[in-house]
């Protein structure tokens, strides 16, 4: 038997983006959909970076291997339009939360970054600002908690609630956070 459908329904994947890390060779220059990044907690595991599972059992907390933040936000890849899943390290944080402070938003803005020396495990520098006003219209938002859910072939929930520490990362000042947040 074959299953047809003139349309996609709900359990179709989620949004395929492909997952990328900031090159060596060139800057990256990214144009946010993402309203703002979700932060998960890694582990360096099985030569892959993986989501660390507690509380459930976590295979890799039981080797002891240690938890690295890293940061996912969703965008277009200005020099191809390619929409993409753009992974980021703690380090990144200093400079794109003041943005997110002021702006309540990544949305309209230009992330350049780049490695500071020329291979692949470089450090990474990033600066943000305001986009210029010609660049082409943004698609919708993606879902980037269902995104990270297929790569890592994890069950996933919808509308499951983002712990606020798990967005804003190990930086989080709660005496900062008086504002509302988009
Ligand atoms: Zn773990």
């Amino acid at each position: 038997m074959i299953r047809i459908s003139q349309f996609p329904t709900n359990e179709s994947q989620a949004p395929h983006l492909r997952l990328i890390r900031t090159p060596h060779t060139n800057p990256l220059h990214l144009y946010p959909t993402s309203t703002t990044w979700i932060g998960v907690y890694t582990h360096w595991y099985l030569g892959k970076t993986q989501p660390c599972l507690l509380p459930d059992p976590c295979p890799a907390c039981e080797e002891n291997v240690p938890t690295r933040w890293k940061g996912y936000l969703a965008a277009i890849i200005s020099q191809t339009q390619e929409h993409i899943l753009w992974e980021f390290p703690e380090s990144l944080i200093p400079t794109l939360r003041p943005y997110l402070d002021e702006h309540r938003t990544l949305r309209h803005s230009l992330i350049i970054a780049r490695r500071i020396k020329p291979y692949p495990t470089a450090r990474i520098i990033a600066t943000i600002r305001p986009a210029p006003p010609d660049i082409p219209s943004l698609p919708p938002e993606p879902d980037i908690l269902r995104t990270l859910h297929t790569i890592w072939n994890l069950p996933y929930t919808p509308g499951q609630p983002i712990p606020l520490d798990t967005v804003l990362g190990p930086i989080h000042n709660p005496t900062r956070n008086n504002r509302k947040r988009p």
